[in-house]
């Protein structure tokens, strides 16, 4: 028998998806109209829930409060995004649930669209559980709906069952795909607790406080141009000054090169001609030290560039774009610690990962407040494979639920 809260769940994250809200990096936030739709849908059930000081502003973020109902003890926040990724599929999604039993599984006989354990072996770990899939023509949507429905389902736990917590900060923000924007926006004026947790990405167990630290280079370089016949002398060729530039970097040092703890310089865009030339990169380390070294290599090797080339003119902007959660942990660890405590309290293995990117919580943390992610127990995202196992979707909800009781314990 399906226990009632896990049928709320379920329901809710069902409820959610139904919205599309797929976001576009290349639209002001928010970037869809969807997205301000599933804003106004959560406003409302949070005051349902019993949530005060809800604000829904011009960038479609959600925040609102459940105040302590017990004192002394820490305020917690928790964060999820509201879009989907544009990955190139519809943006409509219909999930379903299906039993796994061993078998490729026909996601949709219409378009005759199957799903392939040969492909996703991991769905192994499954056996004979029920899967929420799509129906093969667009992602699920577990990325993050799956949190959305989790953060909403624990709170209408802790309203029915008169759960003992500290004050409980709620943020749902928009445009987290392709460049973490909603975040950005998120004023912690208004969402301020002690820590905060996204709840991102991933299977069962999966945990993430390190992330890369990311920088972004921006290079302008304006030549002198001349006819080839009469060039001598004259002809100041920007496009080549770039390849110089380019050139004095380690060519190992670049994300087709490296893996796992390494980082690199990525040359994400060169565009120009002999006269104007630009050139874009990102970077990235996960140590602080080595990121710093890698901004330094960057403004060096410009800097050397704009000596030898008088007659150019060379513009260059180096930028933070986000840091590594772990820089932000101190001596006190606790944020971090509760995740691993309340998945040691319901028997579940905590991988901790060391990701390549960034979360809402890298943004977060290099705002000043320590935000760790833990699983919302999906796979495959970004993909019309994406699936959701309902026993592990229940488990982020545990989590969710025993991180709070732990805090108010203290
Ligand atoms: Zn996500």
């Amino acid at each position: 028998m399906i226990k009632e809260i896990s049928k709320f769940q379920i329901e809710s994250f069902f409820k959610y998806v139904a919205i599309s809200s797929e976001s576009n990096p290349n639209l002001p936030v928010p970037s869809s109209k969807g997205q301000l739709e599933l804003a106004e849908v959560l406003a409302e059930d949070l005051k349902d829930l019993g949530l005060i000081n809800i604000v829904l502003n011009e960038n479609a973020i959600v925040t609102a409060l459940l105040p302590a109902n017990i004192e002394g003890v820490k305020s917690v926040g928790f964060v999820a995004h509201l879009d989907t990724v544009n990955a190139s599929l519809s943006p409509d999604i219909k999930p379903q649930i299906i039993k796994y039993e061993g078998k490729d599984i026909v996601l949709n006989e219409k378009e005759n669209i199957v799903f392939r354990v040969s492909e996703n072996i991991d769905i192994n770990k499954y056996m004979n559980e029920d899967i929420i899939f799509s129906d093969g023509t667009s992602v699920l949507g577990a990325d993050d709906k799956a949190a959305i429905a989790t953060i909403i389902t624990t709170l209408k736990y802790i309203k029915d069952n008169n759960v003992e917590h500290g004050d409980i900060h709620i943020a749902f923000v928009p445009d987290e795909e392709g460049g973490l924007r909603g975040s950005r926006l998120l004023d912690l004026n208004v969402f301020s607790p002690n820590f905060a947790y996204t709840i991102d990405c991933c299977e069962i167990g999966e945990v993430v406080y390190e992330t890369f630290n990311a920088g972004k280079a921006n290079i302008d370089i304006e030549g002198v141009t001349a006819h080839p016949m009469s060039a001598k002398g004259v002809l100041v060729n920007s496009a080549l000054i770039a390849v110089d530039i380019l050139n004095s970097f380690d060519r190992t040092e670049t994300p087709e090169c490296t893996e796992e703890k390494e980082g690199f310089i990525y040359l994400t865009s060169i565009t120009g001609n002999t006269r104007r030339t630009n050139v874009k990169l990102n970077i990235r380390d996960h140590d602080l030290k080595l990121y710093e070294e890698k901004k330094k290599k960057i403004k060096d090797a410009i800097e050397n560039t704009i000596q030898k080339n008088t007659r150019a003119k060379i513009e260059y902007q180096i930028e933070d774009v986000y840091s590594n959660i772990a820089n932000f942990l101190g001596e006190d660890r606790t944020p971090v610690d509760l995740i691993y405590k309340a998945m040691e309290n319901k028997g579940i293995e905590a991988k901790t990962l060391t990701m390549r990117g960034g979360t809402d919580g890298s943004v977060l943390s290099s705002k000043g407040l320590l935000t760790p992610n833990y699983f919302t127990g999906a796979h495959n995202f970004h993909s019309p494979n994406e699936f959701l196992p309902i026993s592990s979707f229940y488990k982020s909800f545990e989590v969710t639920l025993e991180i709070i009781k732990l805090i108010a314990k203290k």
